[in-house]
């Protein structure tokens, strides 16, 4: 196996339980029955409890990754009589800018830097809009945007509000009704710790009016919902990971809730931030989530070197950025099943490779 004994701080996949993990290891199992449909059941109720939907609110599941739920949610939710504005401060941002493009939804490419939008108000353009688009964690920078605030900014002018929460699931909060949040896209491989392949929309009654036909046929919301009814899907699902996440939605709600699974990556994050301090990496922004740290190296160091050699030398995985930024950023994850025990293993190895030694 590749990778098989590397520590993993990548902001996706991310470290798997041993619970989830073993599921993995077993046969895939019939799913056009009864027990099957149980499970998409259970995992279309517990979602729903995680991220306080609205009553009535229903789920999708796509054997697809995450961009699947960011671009069937734009193509069956939204028509060329919208005007949406997105959110663009990174990569994932942009995406969403292009998928726009791609199905000719008009739109506004509204790019920020330096803000969490807390003051959205004032910074937006002052154009009417139909629809508010955002990746509340933009995992390319590490920039977690405020909920909170664009919720009352969306309820306030009517728009339609749709969330990309697919690295901030199950580490930082999210309540669907206190934000005013109609549409929230989650996908496996981030927050919610499980292998990729599964996307997950989850559609409030105010979305559910607004699913229309779309010219797509694995991507059309109205067969998902048909099926949904009777705990199944139109095409074969990621049967093994939706195992897995029923199994995972036990595993947080026996380990105290999400609230305390929000607790618990909080403490690792504040825990790793706390002790690199005499190493020399700066915070890359101010507005990060619980989900992952980004760093900036202050002694001219790539940031690309950085991660190869801790890959290559201390069998540590992190991440750089893509593109223009890949020097500049250097990102740690702690989604996932994550310890401060497990986090001693990366920040030791950066005091080796700095050699300072660790206080
Ligand atoms: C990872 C991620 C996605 C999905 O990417 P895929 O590679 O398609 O799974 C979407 N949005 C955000 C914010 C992400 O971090």
């Amino acid at each position: 196996m590749i990778y098989d004994d590397y520590s993993i701080f990548t902001p996706g996949p991310v470290k798997m339980s041993d619970e989830i993990l073993e599921i993995g290891a077993k046969q895939t199992p019939y799913f056009r029955n009864k027990k099957f449909s149980n499970v998409t059941y259970a995992c279309e109720k517990g979602l729903l409890k995680m991220v306080n939907a609205p009553k009535g609110s229903k789920v999708v599941f796509l054997a697809a990754s995450g961009t699947a739920g960011m671009e069937s949610a734009v193509m069956n939710l939204l028509s060329k009589k919208d005007n949406a504005l997105v959110v663009n401060g990174g990569g994932f941002g942009a995406r969403f800018v292009d998928i726009c493009a791609t199905h000719e939804i008009p739109h506004t490419d509204f790019k920020v830097k330096n803000t969490n939008l807390e003051d959205i108000e004032t910074l937006a353009p002052k154009e009417t809009y139909t629809s508010l688009i955002v990746n509340a964690h933009e995992t390319s920078v590490g920039h977690l945007y405020h909920l909170e605030a664009m919720g009352a900014y969306a309820k306030k002018h009517k728009l339609f509000f749709i969330v990309d929460a697919i690295s901030m699931l199950v580490t930082d909060p999210v309540d669907m009704m206190a934000q005013n949040i109609d549409v929230l896209i989650a996908s496996s491989q981030k927050g919610l710790a499980l292998p990729p392949g599964l996307s997950m929309v989850i559609l409030s009654p105010c979305a559910l009016e607004r699913v229309h036909d779309v010219k797509s046929l694995y991507f059309n919301f109205n067969d998902y919902l048909r099926n949904g009814e009777r705990g199944q899907s139109p095409y074969t699902p990621a049967v093994t990971i939706m195992l897995q996440l029923e199994a995972r939605l036990a595993q947080i709600e026996k380990r105290g809730g999400v609230e305390q699974s929000i607790k618990n990556a909080k403490a690792i994050a504040e825990y790793f931030r706390n002790n690199i301090k005499d190493l020399p990496l700066k915070e890359y922004t101010p507005f990060m989530p619980n989900a992952m740290t980004t760093l900036t190296p202050t002694d001219g160091k790539s940031a690309m070197d950085i991660v190869n050699d801790l890959e290559n030398d201390y069998k540590v995985m992190v991440c750089p950025n893509g593109g223009a930024e890949k020097d500049l950023i250097l990102r740690v994850s702690h989604m996932g099943d994550m310890t401060k025990a497990y986090t001693d293993v990366l920040i030791n190895a950066l005091y080796h490779y700095y050699k300072i030694d660790r206080k």
